[in-house]
Order: structure tokens, then sequence, then C-alpha cells
């Protein structure tokens, strides 16, 4: 699984670090950052819950580990 997440179309609405906050973070202005674009195996489920919450659809889940 391969985690990133587009700032310019972040929002700030914070659903992905509170589902996932081992792998998502907020700056000070309340932009996303990613923690880690490779999440463990069980920081996957709430991963793909971020993707799904996301009200700007700035997270991108891919699946593969390539
Ligand atoms: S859930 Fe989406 S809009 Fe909200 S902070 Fe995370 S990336 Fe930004």
């Amino acid at each position: 699984m391969r985690v990133s997440a587009d700032r310019t179309l972040c929002v700030g609405a914070g659903l992905c670090a509170l589902t996932a906050p081992g792998v998502f973070d907020q700056d000070d202005d309340g932009v996303v950052t990613v923690l880690r674009s490779d999440p463990a195996g069980d920081d996957r489920p709430a991963v793909r819950e971020a993707g799904m919450l996301c009200p700007s659809r700035a997270v991108q889940v891919v699946e593969a580990d390539t």
C-alpha cells in the first residue's frame, strides 16, 4: 500500500488524522501531512477508511506494494 495526499486539495477537515493518526497529521495551518507513505499492516484498514472519509478527495490510497 502507498499513501499520498494532495495538499492543494486538502480543506483541513482533519478526518484523516483522527481516523489514522499514525499515518496522517496536520500542519499548523491544518493541512494534511503524510507521516508514513507505506503504512504498516495494522494501520491499513484505518488508512482505507480515511481515504473514503476525506471530503475533498485529497487522500490517495494505492493498494499495490510496488
Ligand atoms: S481528511 Fe482530507 S481534507 Fe481533511 S485533513 Fe485529511 S486530507 Fe485534508
